[in-house]
């Protein structure tokens, strides 16, 4: 079975990882894998980042991408001599390196296997189903693959352009790609929004441009609420309860799974959540059905 995954960033490593593991251990039936990125693996949209004043807004002990094993990315720093107390918001970019780490090992774990992996950089434009039920993926090279399995991990959308900003040159659509303009007294620039990519842009305008001045707009007008120093057994545990749960299940209906997922924060953080919205389905589909009569109505 040839599996596509299109979107090489943190969800599509993941799943390019388990296929791996599956295949290396003997089990599932992959003979092969196609990873495709339009931006050629650069760490999706949080990670692509060159500036060091970028940071993660998770502490370094929750970001680890292996299921059951929280300590994954602090382990990964130590061994590159990088190593942090895990309560630290480490540069974004330093992600990318370990996303990419994991990416180059699962790669060379599949073929180790004789499992091949073709990788390329493109953009997946068209998807339709061929008469035997197989997957075919054009690209942007106007090259078809075929397959059995597709896996969208495509991610997030580029920011929108809400104020129709996107011809004029001096609109930086998106804050974590690479920009310049220069330093120069009178130089005023607008962030929309006081977020925490807001702070993130602040940050890195602070160290390549002193002389202007920022402005930050945003219907709140406050910025991002500071994260309480909690301490990182309490997330892991968290993390760990829920990965046995999912694991340990065939199928998970949402409603159950909430319920699941109130327990182990309620113990271990003191969070109570508030379940008397469940039964979303439910609620859609009464939605769309007033919906339909208030059009008809009309
Ligand atoms: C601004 C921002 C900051 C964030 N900061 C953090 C943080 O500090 N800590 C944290 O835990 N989480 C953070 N997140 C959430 C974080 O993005 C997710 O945890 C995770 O990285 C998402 O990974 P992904 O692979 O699902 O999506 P993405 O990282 O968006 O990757 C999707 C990939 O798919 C590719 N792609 C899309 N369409 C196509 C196509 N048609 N053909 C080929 N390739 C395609 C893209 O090029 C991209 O590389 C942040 C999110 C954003 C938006």
């Amino acid at each position: 079975m040839i599996i596509s995954i299109v979107g090489g960033g943190a969800t599509g490593i993941t799943i390019l990882r388990h296929l791996a593991e599956l295949a290396a251990s003997g089990r599932g039936a992959v003979t092969g894998i196609q990873l495709f990125d339009k931006c050629g693996f650069d760490g999706g949209v949080a990670y692509r980042t060159q500036s060091d004043r970028h940071l993660f807004n998770m502490k370094a002990s929750t970001m680890s991408i292996r299921p059951g094993d929280a300590d994954e990315f602090l382990r990964w720093l130590q061994a590159r001599g990088l190593s942090c107390p895990g309560n630290k918001h480490l540069p974004r970019m330093v992600y990318r390196d370990y996303l990419d780490a994991v990416r180059l090992a699962a790669i060379a774990q599949c073929r180790s296997v004789g499992v091949p992996v073709h990788v390329e950089h493109a953009e997946v434009i068209r998807m339709r189903l061929s008469p035997d039920r197989d997957v075919l993926l054009t690209t942007d090279r106007n090259i078809t693959h075929i397959s059995s399995v597709l896996i969208l991990c495509t991610g997030h959308n580029l920011p929108d352009d809400p104020c129709g900003l996107a011809a004029s040159p001096n609109y930086i659509r998106d804050p974590y790609a690479q920009f310049s303009f220069a330093d120069r007294h009178g130089l005023e620039v607008g962030i929309l929004g006081s977020g925490l990519s807001a702070v993130d842009t602040a940050a890195a305008l602070a160290k390549t441009h002193q002389a202007g001045r920022m402005i930050c707009f945003s219907r709140s007008g406050l910025f991002p609420t500071v994260q309480p120093v909690t301490a990182p057994a309490i997330a892991n545990n968290f993390r760990n309860a829920l990965h046995r749960y999912v694991t340990s299940r065939a199928r998970i209906e949402a409603d159950a799974f909430a319920t699941r997922l109130s327990e182990p924060l309620l113990e271990t953080t003191g969070i109570r959540c508030d379940l008397s919205c469940r039964n979303v389905v439910g609620r859609c589909a009464d939605r769309s059905r007033a919906q339909h009569h208030a059009r008809r109505d009309r």
